[in-house]
């Protein structure tokens, strides 16, 4: 086991009731060969590596950590349901935002997070402070891409021409285009290439499918 060190993420599409930490480590030749990665985009370069906890609301979760061996960089293998750089979920984390955008005020919205899901009494204007922040800099980094008056969701919608599920889109739009996840991530942005801020983005970089793991069942 290692200390949770790692800023890179990787993200495994896998639902909490399917997600089991042994199986994703017995198996990671079979779901990660073809996988590239997201900081130098090589593919069949990621090797299992070492482990971690790391929280889903009150539960541990063994999260397995992965290390290019192109580049050097590790990824943690965060499965979707979990929100990086927090303990909360991230379907509730989107639906409250959604209710924030809809002007829901943060008491009312935060109930998405009820029983034992619930947040500390500071968790939501953390929350709305991430999302914001993390739409800023995600405006930053693809700059130019699409309208910058859209706000919120409205843009991630735009950049990543997907409905729906913000959060989770716009962390993958990133991972395929060289960006390590911006939202809710603790870190500073890491950006996997040099000179970044002179630099645009291509809008369409990386093949789609060699991104992405899906695990519907074991
Ligand atoms: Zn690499």
């Amino acid at each position: 086991m290692s200390r949770p060190q790692t800023t890179a993420f990787i993200i495994l599409y896998i639902k909490r009731n399917v997600y089991d930490f042994e199986k994703v480590r017995s198996q990671f030749f079979i779901l990660f060969s073809t996988h590239a990665c997201p900081a130098c985009q090589e593919v069949g370069t990621l090797k299992k590596h070492a482990w971690y906890i790391k929280y889903y609301y009150n539960e541990q979760l063994q999260i397995l950590r992965c290390i290019c061996i192109s580049c050097g960089v590790t990824h943690a293998i965060i499965p979707e349901f979990s929100l990086p750089g927090t303990s909360i979920g991230i379907e509730e984390a989107e639906e409250y935002i959604k209710l924030r955008e809809q002007g829901q005020g943060r008491g009312r919205a935060s109930k998405v997070f009820s029983g034992e899901k619930v947040m500390s009494v500071n968790h939501p204007t953390v929350l709305d402070k991430a999302f914001r922040v993390a739409v800023e800099r995600a405006k930053a980094i693809f700059y130019g891409q699409v309208d910058y008056t859209l706000k919120g969701c409205a843009w991630i919608e735009a950049l990543t021409g997907k409905k729906g599920r913000p959060i989770l889109n716009l962390n993958q739009y990133c991972l395929e285009h060289r960006v390590n996840g911006v939202c809710f991530t603790r870190y500073s942005v890491l950006l996997f290439r040099e000179n970044t801020s002179r630099n645009r983005i291509p809008h369409n970089t990386g093949a789609v499918g060699t991104f992405k793991v899906v695990v519907d069942s074991w």
